[in-house]
Order: structure tokens, then sequence, then C-alpha cells
């Protein structure tokens, strides 16, 4: 069933096809694929993924950015698909022109090319337009730092910017070798369902993300001897009393905030402006 590349794949374009059929299954049944208008299918390689979602799915969009692909995709699939020839990413962010083609009800289903897959599942689910879910291969390693609870070291920016709007669950551990050609470490499937009533409590989602990402910069000190410090006079002080309100001790670590306490403080940031 599934589909041998013609072309050399480059370990630079991330390009480790899923070709074992029971993980591709998982991947493709991991959320409820027919009750949404659009899949999106980020990298869909020679489209053994694909395949799945055009039976399930009422229209599926692939993004692809290898062009020795497009032929091959575009003769294996002509129903209820559209390719996408381009970057899913550009200057960082989803690329507009992909979208401006999304629906309301969407979801992102894919076995995600490792180089961007933080940024492709921060960027999505940081969209005004967010997926209701998403479901995806992505490197083990990033799988168990999305899912992580504060304090471990594992815990950080993905962790908090993940879970404050999403509820995550790894669904399976994928070997390397399920995948043409293996790739050098072990992956996951992680399935991360939008969570409205947890996104509703973040007031900015731009300073929400700032500060997430400028807390654990200096994760290992604590606030008062590492973040605290970066900030000017007047700031510092109205800081420290919005800390006492939240009831956060100013000798804690940025390590150890729950993600609700990292939403409570850029809430509380966010009305010093
Ligand atoms: N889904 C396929 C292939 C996964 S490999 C399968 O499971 O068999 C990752 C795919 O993402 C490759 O086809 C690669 O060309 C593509 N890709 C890599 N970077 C990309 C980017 N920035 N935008 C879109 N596609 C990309």
């Amino acid at each position: 069933m599934s589909v041998r590349p013609h072309v050399k794949l480059t370990k630079r374009l991330g390009q480790h096809l899923l070709v074992d059929g029971t993980y591709l299954r998982k991947v493709a049944e991991g959320g409820d694929v027919g009750s949404m208008d659009l899949v999106l299918e980020v990298g869909p390689g020679t489209g053994n993924l694909t395949e799945l979602l055009a039976g399930s799915a009422k229209r599926v969009l692939a993004v692809e950015l290898d062009s020795r692909l497009y032929g091959g995709l575009k003769a294996r699939f002509t129903d209820r698909f559209e390719l996408f020839e381009g970057d899913i990413l550009a200057g960082g962010r989803i690329n507009p022109a992909v979208v401006a083609r999304l629906p309301a009800r969407w979801a992102l289903v894919a076995n995600l090319p490792y180089n961007v897959a933080g940024p492709v599942m921060v960027e999505a689910f940081y969209l005004a337009n967010p997926p209701k879910f998403m479901c995806v291969t992505i490197q083990r390693e990033v799988a168990k730092r999305i899912a992580a609870a504060p304090g471990g070291k594992t815990y950080g920016v993905l962790s908090v910017l993940l879970q404050a709007v999403a509820d995550v669950k790894i669904l399976a551990t994928v070997p390397p070798g399920a995948f043409l050609p293996p790739p050098k470490v072990e992956s996951a499937i992680i399935r991360m369902t939008w969570n409205a009533e947890r996104a509703a409590k973040i007031k900015d989602r731009e300073s929400f993300r700032d500060l997430a990402g400028r807390l654990f910069q200096h994760r290992r000190k604590t606030l008062r001897g590492g973040w605290l410090r970066m900030l000017g006079e007047t700031e510092r002080s109205r800081v420290a009393a919005g800390l006492e309100r939240l009831g956060i001790d100013p000798v804690r670590r940025p390590e150890t905030l729950t993600v609700e306490e990292v939403v409570g403080l850029a809430d509380i940031l966010g009305s010093l402006r």
C-alpha cells in the first residue's frame, strides 16, 4: 500500500516517510477527521498518509515544499484534494497563503518534517483561526517536552505554550524502522485537542508567548535572580507585587511555574503596559 519514493530523499527537508501501515492508521485515526471541513497535511511526501486522509476527510489540503514530489501527488490524488506547492512557513509564521485557505473547522494531521515541527505546531495553535486538533508524528523527545509537567528538565516553552491552549496526549511511540529511511531517533504520535475554555484565559496571546519565551531563558535561576533582574526598576516592583498577588514566591525557578501561573503572570504584565 505504501508508495516508495522515486526521488532521493534529503535529510535537509526532514524526509523520513512513514511507511508502516499500523502507525499510519494511528496518525490518521487519532482524531475525528470526518467531522472537520478540511484536514491540513504538512509534508505529504509520496502520499501514504494522504491516502488514508483522503478516504476519511471532506477535503485535504497538502502543503509540500519539494517540487520533485508534485507530479506523483497530483497523479495519485484528484478528489477533494488540493496541493499547495510551497513552504508551510513564511517568516517563521504559517504561510498566509495557506491560512487564507483554512475554514473554521480544520485539523492538522501529518508526519511533520522534524526540522520545522516546533514552529508549525505553535504557530498553528496561535493563529486567529486555530485547528480543532492536531495529530502528528514528531521526535519522541519533542513530544515528551510538550507533555511535560512543571518541575522537570523537559518542561519549558513548548510545554507551556501548547498546554495553555490544548489537551495533550501521546498516543504511541514509533520506532525508527517504521520510516524510510529510518531516522536516528525515536518518534511519537501526539494528539493535541484545542481547549477553548483554557485558551480564553489568555488575554493577549502575543504577550503571553513573549513572556513564556523570556521566562525560560533563565530557567535555572530563581525569578528574583534571573528574570526579574532583567526588568526596569518600576516594572520590577510592580511585577513583584503581581507575583505576591498570585501567591508566587520569587525564589521559585521558572521551570516550577504551572501553565496557569504563567498565564496569570502574562495577564498582570499585560495590564502594566
Ligand atoms: N507525510 C509523508 C512524508 C513525511 S517526511 C510520510 O509520512 O510518508 C516530511 C515531508 O515534509 C517531506 O515530504 C518534505 O519534503 C516535506 N517538507 C519539509 N519541509 C517542509 C516545509 N517547510 N513545508 C512543507 N513541506 C515540507
